[in-house]
Order: structure tokens, then C-alpha cells, then sequence
């Protein structure tokens, strides 16, 4: 028999949340849903919660909070919490073996480093935890034993072609280079001009991925791949040079691992999340995931090409927030929050964003990022700046 294992969802009723539930649907003999978290959306977490009857549902927002209690039927014996501290609770509670970290942007960091510090399975989605705070990300996973296993596709991929320790530990011995693919985005062949009249629903029309409209953005403006790029040194414990970005306009090829030897060891794949998320909640073990098998036939070919850092200046942003190091990253995803978020309301232009964060990383001053407090001061301060440089735009 199957040891069940015992799972806290964050960020449930989003686009990973929902994926990851489907794949836990698939194996309701191998998980019970111990908590399902998320901000406001009610109406999916009611659904969420009669399907699969966690302990505890946490909505951030109390309004919300409110009226789950009042839409969920007392037999379920589900109990729903409200705010932050609820998020904390659930992700670090005793019993719970697997976090999945998938609140969207830096809301996700106080959950994530609860999950780390607590010792729990990490299945991290959130890369911006990582973006802002990894060096005490990284070294809570080391001090309390919990296990990281990386849920982004690329760096699934990159997980899956490294040989790692019994504890999940990536080793790198052997390896010279990690290649990043990128699909481009949906502006991948946009001039500037036209990606300055670009709305949020273009940016947001991914020709690969269905994802949320934060990432979607960040991937028409190629700074997800920039937080990628952030996440992969700190999750592999790589040196900036080592990790090179390959636009593959396909997503078929989800990220290369390249070894001294001259071997390039690559994941391959459909473009579905519940393919790295299932790799997520069964390792060391495979689990069906729902995603088609890969036909490379009717592919055909695939394509690899550089990235265009004059046309998509935030990849070049969030190298330059590497070597600066200290807080500079947590205030490059600070300031890209701020500008995604008022291209999403229409209060700026696409090719505002990166003219946004580079005004905030000359304005803000980096300092070393050793406690949540510092990293959540330098994320305000970078927040309020970003804010400033907005109303001069508009
Ligand atoms: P979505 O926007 O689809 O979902 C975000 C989730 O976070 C929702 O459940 C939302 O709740 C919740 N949330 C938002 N704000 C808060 C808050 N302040 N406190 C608590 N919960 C909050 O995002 P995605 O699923 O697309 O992305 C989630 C994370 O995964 C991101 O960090 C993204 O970069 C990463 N990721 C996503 C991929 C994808 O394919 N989507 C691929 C790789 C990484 P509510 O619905 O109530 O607002």
C-alpha cells in the first residue's frame, strides 16, 4: 500500500494551483489536500474545497474569507482561515509533507521560507521567493533539511538532467553550462514601435503556454526569463556566466544541461505545466500527469536562436541586478510588480516596464539582504520609487 502523502496547496485557485489539483485528482490514492490557499477568487475555492475536502481553506482577503464560510457546508469539516498568518500556518503545520508554492509575485515569499524553514517537500513555483530572497531561501532549505524540488519548467528540466543526491540536492560537478530556452513570448518578431502599442491582452496571448497575466506579461517582455535566469543560479548553485538563455520559439526543449565532456543532456516535452508539476509530487517516482505524449514527427523542427536584448532590455535588467547583487534583485522584481501591474490597468505602455525597473535600480540603494526584513524593506522601498517614476510617465 501507498503511503499517502499530505499536501498545502498556495495559490490553488491560479493557473498552477489548478494544474497541480488536477494532477492530485488523478492520484487521490497517493495525496489528501490538507490545505488549498488564495487571495479573493471564492468561487473557484468552493469548488476546489467540495472536490477535494482539505482541513483548512485560507483566503487572504477577509471579505472572501467570509464568504467561503458562509458557501462551504459545515459537513465538510473544512475550517477557513484568513490573511497572511493563515498562509504561514498552513504551509508549515506538522503533517504536512509538500508544500506547492504557487502564489503569484513577492505575496509568495513569507509562505515559501515558512515552508523551507518548517522542512517540508518544496515544490516551488514562486520563482519571485526566489528573485528577492534567495539567499535565505537557499539557506533554510540547507538548515532545516526540506527538500526543493524546482516546479518552473526549465528548471524541472535542469533538475531532471543533473544528477542529484538522495535528498534532492543538485551537484554540479561535471557541468560547464546551463542553456535557458525561452520561447520568445508572443513579441518575439514585434518591432519596438509596435510593441509600444501593444495592449495587455497581445502581451498576455502566449503562443505556447496558458499561464496567469502577471507571468504572461513577464514573458512577452522576456523578463521571465531574467527571474529564471536568478532562479537558476541560486537553485543550482551556478555562476552567472554559467547560465546561458536560448530562445526556442517551440517550448518543446524546456531548458539543456551542458557538461564538460561536450554531452548537452535536455528535456523534452508538450508545453503543460502538470508534466513538472507531476515530476514534482511523484519524485523519485513517474506519475501520469494528463499531458499528451510528445509526437516529434508532427513537430517536425525545432528552433534555437539568441535572445534580442535591445528589443527586450529586461533579460539584460535582471543580469545587471545579478552582478550588483545584495538586495537588487528582490528590487528588480519589485519594481517589475509595479510596472506589470500598471501595463495590466492600462497606465503605461509595454515598452514602459523596462524603463520603470531601470529608473528604480539607479534610484534605490542595494544593501546586503540577510534577514526577511531587509529583503521585505528593500521590496517597499523599491515599490513606493517604482511608484514615483510611474506618475512621472503618465
Ligand atoms: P495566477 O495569477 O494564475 O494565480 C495566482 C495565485 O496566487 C491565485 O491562486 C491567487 O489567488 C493567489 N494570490 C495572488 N495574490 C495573493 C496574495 N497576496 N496572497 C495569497 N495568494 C495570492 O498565477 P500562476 O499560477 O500563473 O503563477 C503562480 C506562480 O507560479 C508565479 O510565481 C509564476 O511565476 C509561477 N509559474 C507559473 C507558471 C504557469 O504556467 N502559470 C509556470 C512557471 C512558474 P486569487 O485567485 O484568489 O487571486
Amino acid at each position: 500500500m501507498v503511503t499517502k502523502r499530505v499536501v498545502s496547496v498556495m495559490g490553488s485557485t491560479g493557473s498552477i494551483g489548478v494544474s497541480t489539483l488536477d494532477v492530485i485528482g488523478r492520484h487521490r490514492d497517493r495525496y489528501d489536500v490538507y490545505a488549498l490557499a488564495a487571495y479573493a477568487s471564492v468561487d473557484t475555492m468552493v469548488l476546489q474545497c467540495l472536490s477535494f475536502s482539505p482541513r483548512f481553506a485560507v483566503m487572504v482577503d477577509e471579505a472572501a474569507a467570509t464568504a467561503l464560510r458562509e458557501q462551504l457546508p459545515a459537513e465538510l469539516g473544512t475550517e477557513v482561515l484568513q490573511g497572511e498568518q493563515g498562509l504561514m500556518q498552513v504551509a508549515s503545520a506538522d503533517g504536512v509533507d509538500m508544500v506547492m508554492a504557487a502564489i503569484v509575485g513577492a505575496a509568495g515569499l513569507a509562505s515559501t521560507l515558512a515552508a523551507a524553514r518548517a522542512g517540508k517537500t518544496l515544490l516551488l513555483a514562486n520563482k519571485e521567493s526566489l528573485v528577492m530572497g534567495g539567499h535565505l531561501l537557499m539557506q533554510a532549505v540547507r538548515q532545516s533539511g526540506a527538500r526543493l524540488l524546482p516546479i518552473d519548467s526549465e528548471h524541472n528540466a535542469i533538475f531532471q538532467c543533473m544528477p542529484v543526491d538522495v535528498d534532492a540536492t543538485p551537484r554540479h560537478e561535471g557541468v560547464s553550462k546551463v542553456l535557458l530556452t525561452a520561447s520568445g513570448g508572443p513579441f518575439r518578431r514585434w518591432s519596438t514601435e509596435q510593441m509600444a502599442a501593444a495592449t495587455p491582452d497581445e502581451a498576455c496571448a502566449h503562443p505556447n503556454w496558458s499561464m496567469g497575466r502577471k507571468i504572461s506579461v513577464d514573458s512577452a517582455s522576456l523578463m521571465n526569463k531574467g527571474l529564471e535566469f536568478i532562479e537558476a543560479c541560486w537553485i543550482f548553485d551556478l555562476a552567472p556566466q554559467q547560465v546561458e538563455v536560448v530562445v526556442h520559439p517551440q517550448s518543446i526543449v524546456h531548458s539543456m544541461v551542458q557538461y564538460l565532456d561536450g554531452s548537452v543532456l535536455a528535456q523534452l516535452g508538450n508545453p503543460d505545466m502538470r508534466t513538472a508539476i507531476a515530476y514534482g509530487l511523484g519524485w523519485p517516482e513517474r506519475l501520469t500527469s494528463g499531458v499528451a505524449a510528445l509526437d516529434l514527427i508532427a513537430m517536425s523542427r525545432l528552433d534555437f536562436e539568441a535572445p534580442d536584448e535591445a528589443r527586450f532590455p529586461c533579460l539584460r535588467l535582471a543580469r545587471e541586478s545579478v552582478a550588483a547583487g545584495g538586495t537588487a534583485m528582490a528590487v528588480c522584481n519589485a519594481a517589475n510588480e509595479i510596472a506589470v501591474d500598471a501595463f495590466l490597468s492600462e497606465k503605461i505602455r509595454f515598452t514602459d516596464i523596462p524603463a520603470v525597473i531601470e529608473q528604480t535600480l539607479e534610484r534605490v540603494v542595494f544593501v546586503e539582504p540577510d534577514s526577511v526584513a531587509v529583503v521585505e524593506a528593500a521590496d517597499a522601498e523599491a515599490r513606493a520609487c517604482a511608484a514615483g517614476v510611474l506618475a512621472n510617465l503618465q
